[in-house]
């Protein structure tokens, strides 16, 4: 027979090392499957200026790291491995973890959101080959290049400062004209001379597979309808991000864009299975706002296990 864990968490970025560092603390021993992107969205950041704490800012991977080794202190476990399915119907709940099952009397999904693409044609050909969703892991290659950054929020707004370390020029093409972004972080990019705007600017394809590399991409106003052909040697996405929740479809309730569904903060419909961070958070995606829930789901888990006899 298999052992029944007390807890297992899935995600390893704020949210889930949070809950872990909670639950290790009241000693229900928790079990962390780090997911496909462990460490999560703050893994592939670079300085976070609004984690309280630390007055000169931190790197994002540098907090997150800091994060596990706070709960592993403490006894959470960590496992590679990626939730492949998820049966909720009955507790214990059953998990299947590639090859393996493992059976808990609770779940936090702490599993995050993960970056979106524009779906273009050409775009999944390209990517590692100038078509990128992570600045930090990419812009390097970049030294020097013309580049272009899509979006209108704070992801965009970071990346297209960031970018200008390596690159002789950004160019920052978004839908329309009014920002999503945070004035702050709008302010920076317009005052930053090597950043230009598009606006009313959608993309419509990427060039140029049979060159293996980005050469251009096809733009379109909007409000002109005019197209043209625009050069550039990589094309950076800061278009938001898509809950990583699918594996739970039919089984929890989700919104219209797949977030999770919670009631009182982090409960889920059924009992037992909380979840925490940006797989439930549309509103507020912060590094702070996912800590925060990752603390509440595991405090529910306590007082759930504890009112369950365990
Ligand atoms: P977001 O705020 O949802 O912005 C996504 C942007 O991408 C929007 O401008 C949107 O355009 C555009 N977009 C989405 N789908 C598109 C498509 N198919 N084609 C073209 N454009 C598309 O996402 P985010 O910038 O990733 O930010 C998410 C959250 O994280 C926010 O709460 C933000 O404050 C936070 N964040 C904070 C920081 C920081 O403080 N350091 C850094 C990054 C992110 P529309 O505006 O037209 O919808």
């Amino acid at each position: 027979m298999t052992d029944i864990r007390n807890v297992v968490i899935i995600g390893s970025g704020c949210a889930g090392h949070t809950a872990a560092l909670y639950c290790a603390r009241a000693n229900l021993k928790p079990l962390v499957i780090e997911g496909h992107e462990p460490g999560g969205q703050l893994s592939i950041t670079t300085l976070v200026e609004n984690f309280p704490g630390f007055p000169d800012g931190i790197q994002g991977p540098e907090l997150i790291d800091n994060m596990r080794k706070q709960a592993a202190r403490f006894g959470a476990e960590y496992r590679t491995g990626h939730l492949d399915k998820a049966d909720l119907s009955r507790r214990p709940f059953t998990l299947t973890i590639g090859k393996d099952t493992i059976q808990t009397e609770t779940l936090i999904i702490a599993s995050g959101a993960s970056a979106r693409w524009l779906g273009l044609p050409n775009e999944q050909a390209l990517i590692g080959r100038g078509v990128s969703s992570c600045a930090t892991c990419d812009g390097f290659f970049f030294s020097g290049k013309e580049i272009v950054v899509i979006g209108g929020g704070d992801s965009a707004m970071e990346e297209a400062t960031f970018l200008t370390r390596f690159a002789s020029k950004v160019t920052l093409i978004h839908r329309r004209s009014e920002f999503r972004a945070s004035k702050i972080m709008l302010d920076r990019a317009r005052s930053n001379p090597k950043i230009a705007f598009l606006t009313d600017t959608v993309v419509d394809d990427v060039l140029d597979v049979s060159k293996k590399e980005v050469t251009a991409l096809k733009l379109r106003n909007l409000k002109t309808g005019e197209s043209w052909e625009f050069p550039t040697s990589a094309m950076f996405l800061g278009i938001g991000h898509i809950p990583n929740a699918k594996m739970f479809e039919g089984q929890l309730e989700a919104d219209a864009d797949g977030y999770l569904i919670t009631h009182n903060n982090v409960l889920t419909k059924v009992e037992g299975a909380f979840a925490c961070g940006d797989v439930q958070d549309r509103r507020y995606r912060q590094a702070i706002t996912a800590a925060g829930s990752g603390c509440m789901a595991a405090l529910e888990v306590e007082k759930f296990l504890e009112e369950h006899g365990h």
